[in-house]
């Protein structure tokens, strides 16, 4: 090649880092030859799809000649109901980082900078990058901070927030971290941000934080005009692989969206599935409940064996290892448990568990237990 196309590209793209995802069990089993392998790594809802959007996939499949419904008029009719919102302050996404990088895309230009913090998802970063917008990075609260160690340190953020700022990102809870805000702080934070700037408020975990101060921001909508909420249907709804996500906020930044986004951006089965899971109560409770009771257990015996868990209002938890952990890392692959390495957001000694099914839990403890006893952590 004679010709440097990486010279070629837009100044932000150059500098990207590309997403780093977690392993996927093919992958792994095909590297070591081994089967039988978890992942624990990407923060999937161990129970897997819900039954009723497996039921809807399946009578949807016969159809797959056909392009999808580019309006998303029955999974928008859904939502609107369930937000109590109407249907025009609506955007669907691939997934919700589709509807993160068409913020990025609406709002952002050379002239104008987001603001996140340190330890927050890697999307806003790239997302940001990407358009050659400035990024205005708050440090993150202190790693001993008892109540949100390594989370959003809000009154930072609002100090880097200035004229050019077009978009803040927070996601509540927060990954890699899992720490959460609540209401009061993230209500008052969102007050004394001005008008032309948006808060997106990622609630990518939402449904896992029941019984803790960790505000539902839909509700708000109203009153803020300048904020969008996201939601997804990968986590808790099990919809990983089909790639559904949604925005709300105000009609005119919808309407935006809406005319960059593909119009076929989200799947005919992602369509069905996302609806017929947003009605699929017992499966989302069976969801939460297995989730509370395995972020118990695994903070207990992670604990017990000398690591420190993080506070996590999500389906993860953030371990710290006090120690490099790419050892940890990749002593649990070789035993066919992928957890996720967390390097790449600048936490070397930390890795990110997700919370499985109880076998898969215990799995992984007696995996660290028996990596500690061959003298791993000495
Ligand atoms: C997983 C995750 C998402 C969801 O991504 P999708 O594109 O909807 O699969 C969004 N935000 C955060 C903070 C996440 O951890």
């Amino acid at each position: 090649m004679t010709c440097d196309y990486t010279a070629l590209a837009a100044p932000g793209v150059r500098e990207l880092m590309p997403y780093k995802p977690g392993k996927p069990i093919d992958e792994l089993e095909r590297e070591l030859g081994i089967s039988d392998s978890i992942k624990l790594a990407s923060n999937e809802n161990p129970l897997g799809t819900s039954p009723a959007a497996m039921a809807a996939i399946r009578d949807e499949i016969d159809d797959l000649w056909l392009y999808p419904d580019a309006t998303g008029y029955g999974l928008k009719a859904t939502l609107a109901e369930r937000h109590d919102i109407d249907a025009a302050r609506i955007t669907l996404g691939n997934g919700s980082n589709d509807v993160l990088v068409l913020l990025a895309e609406a709002f952002l230009t050379p002239g104008a900078n987001a603001v996140y913090s340190k330890y927050c998802f890697a999307v806003y970063p790239i997302a940001t990058q990407a358009t050659g917008a400035r990024a205005r990075v708050a440090p993150a609260l202190a790693e001993d901070h008892e109540r949100a160690p390594l989370g959003h340190d809000l009154a930072a953020m609002g100090e880097l927030v200035d004229t050019d700022t077009r978009l803040v990102f927070i996601a509540n809870p927060n990954n890699p971290t899992g720490t959460w805000l609540g209401q009061a702080e993230l209500r008052a934070f969102i007050e004394g941000v001005p008008e032309q700037t948006l808060v997106v408020v990622d609630e990518a975990y939402t449904e896992y934080t029941g019984g803790l101060d960790c505000p539902d921001a839909s509700r708000w909508l109203d009153e803020f005009p300048n904020l969008v909420v996201t939601r997804t249907f990968s986590k808790a709804y099990g919809l990983a692989g089909l790639r559904v996500g949604y925005a709300l906020s105000n009609p005119q930044v919808s309407d935006l969206l809406n005319r960059i986004r593909q119009p076929f951006n989200v799947n005919s089965l992602g369509l069905v599935a996302a609806r017929a899971a947003l009605g699929d109560t017992e499966f989302i409770e069976r969801s939460q409940r297995i989730n509370r009771e395995g972020l118990e257990s695994l903070g207990e015996s992670l604990s017990a064996l000398g690591f420190r868990v993080l506070p996590s209002a999500a389906n993860f938890v953030l371990v710290d290892c006090k120690q490099p952990a790419s050892p940890w890392y990749e002593a649990l692959l070789r035993k066919g448990v992928i957890v996720r390495g967390v390097e790449n957001y600048d936490l070397p000694n930390h890795m990110r568990v997700t919370v499985g099914t109880p076998e898969q839990n215990r799995r992984l403890i007696d995996t660290l237990a028996e990596l500690q006893q061959m003298g791993l952590d000495g």
